[in-house]
């Protein structure tokens, strides 16, 4: 079978020189194994950061090992009491289109609800980063503005629908107008495409005239400057990602936010989706509700075939998606 092995740590932004492809022998499950043939593979932008040495909040991808992350895989044999052949499972598991696994960390999900591919985005850890961040941390109340950055991304396009269904005021900005065109449709009030406006902080302004009450913030550096810029009393910050720095060679300078946040009496919080782990199957369970209902659509962009693993990854840092990146591997 191929694996991908993390070849290189990148200075700056990763190319396909990181990952090299190999072909490996995987053995026949043993006692309590299962072995798996891998249906979808998420690509993140949280990788990037298992990219670098160092310590986080998820430990970094070793030279030599194989990448990991999120994926949807199938039971193709099985020496396991509670994994049969043919269930489908989610979990973190290596790029690999077959592998091994003891079922630890492995989630079954059920064939008849939704697309697979969506345990990996709108019912998997991207939806339920917007579902915590905005509704735990934004805690957004009906008529208040809300304004999301990364708007048209995995995380993103749930946040501003949740902000709808709250009542909202929702404004989003990202990197393309096709992108806007699309988070017009699903119901988002003003869209800004940050890479043609030429002036970020007065395209804010006038979309958000009554000011920002709750931010939730995908990418950081200059959009978020504009964002702070316009804060209520009282406003609320999800500090959930910052795509922008993540290639940064060096620490970035910019306005400092702090004078604005002290004068609004604002509150910022970073967060990790996993700081909510007990309470998953809750957002799980109300994304999925919203979801049969209507009230929450999903766009994903698929790419086929494992070999367009790191292609696929590597365009998250230039805006290929739109909604949830997932590369496609195998029919189930
Ligand atoms: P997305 O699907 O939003 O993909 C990344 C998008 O980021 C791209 O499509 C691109 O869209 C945008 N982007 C890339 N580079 C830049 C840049 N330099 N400046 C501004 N935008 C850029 O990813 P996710 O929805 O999965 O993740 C969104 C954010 O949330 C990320 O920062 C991620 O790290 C974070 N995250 C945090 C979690 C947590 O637990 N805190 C959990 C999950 C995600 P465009 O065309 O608009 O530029």
């Amino acid at each position: 079978t191929q694996t991908i092995l993390f070849a290189s740590r990148p200075k700056g932004e990763p190319t396909a020189a990181q990952f090299t492809f190999k072909t490996i022998d995987v053995p026949l499950p043993q006692q309590g194994q299962v072995l798996l043939k891998a249906l979808y593979v998420s690509v993140d932008p949280y990788m990037r950061g298992r990219m670098n040495e160092g310590k986080s909040y998820v430990p970094p991808f070793e030279v030599g090992q194989p990448m990991e992350g999120g994926m949807v895989a199938e039971v193709v044999e099985s020496q396991h009491p509670k994994l049969p052949v043919g269930s489908v499972v989610v979990g973190s598991l290596p790029w690999q289109e077959y592998s091994l696994s003891d079922g630890r960390g492995l989630q079954p999900i059920p064939a008849d609800q939704a697309p697979l591919s969506y345990y990996l985005g709108l019912l998997g850890m991207p939806g339920i980063t917007a579902y915590f961040g905005l509704l735990d941390i934004c805690q957004p109340k009906a008529g208040e503005t809300v304004v999301v950055s990364g708007a048209a991304g995995a995380v993103g396009i749930v946040v501003g629908q949740i902000a709808k269904i709250k009542g909202c005021r929702v404004i989003g900005i990202a990197g393309s107008d096709q992108k806007l065109a699309y988070l017009k449709e699903l119901g988002f009030d003003e869209t800004i495409n940050y890479k043609t406006t030429p002036d970020i902080a007065q395209a804010l302004a006038a979309a958000a005239p009554n000011g920002v009450d709750c931010y939730f913030d995908n990418v950081g550096g200059t959009i978020s400057d504009a964002v702070y810029n316009l804060l209520n009393k009282h406003a609320r910050i999800a500090l959930c990602g910052q795509i922008s720095n993540y290639n940064a060679t060096e620490a970035p300078v910019g306005p400092r936010p702090e004078g604005k946040l002290l004068v609004t009496s604002s509150r910022l919080q970073g967060f990790i989706v996993s700081d909510y782990l007990p309470r998953w199957p809750e957002a799980m369970q109300q994304l999925s509700e919203w979801y049969q209902q209507g009230h929450l659509k999903y766009q994903e962009t698929v790419t086929e075939g494992f070999d367009q693993l790191p292609a696929a990854f590597l365009g998250l840092f230039h805006g290929e998606n739109t909604g949830k990146a997932v590369v496609k591997v195998a029919e189930p």
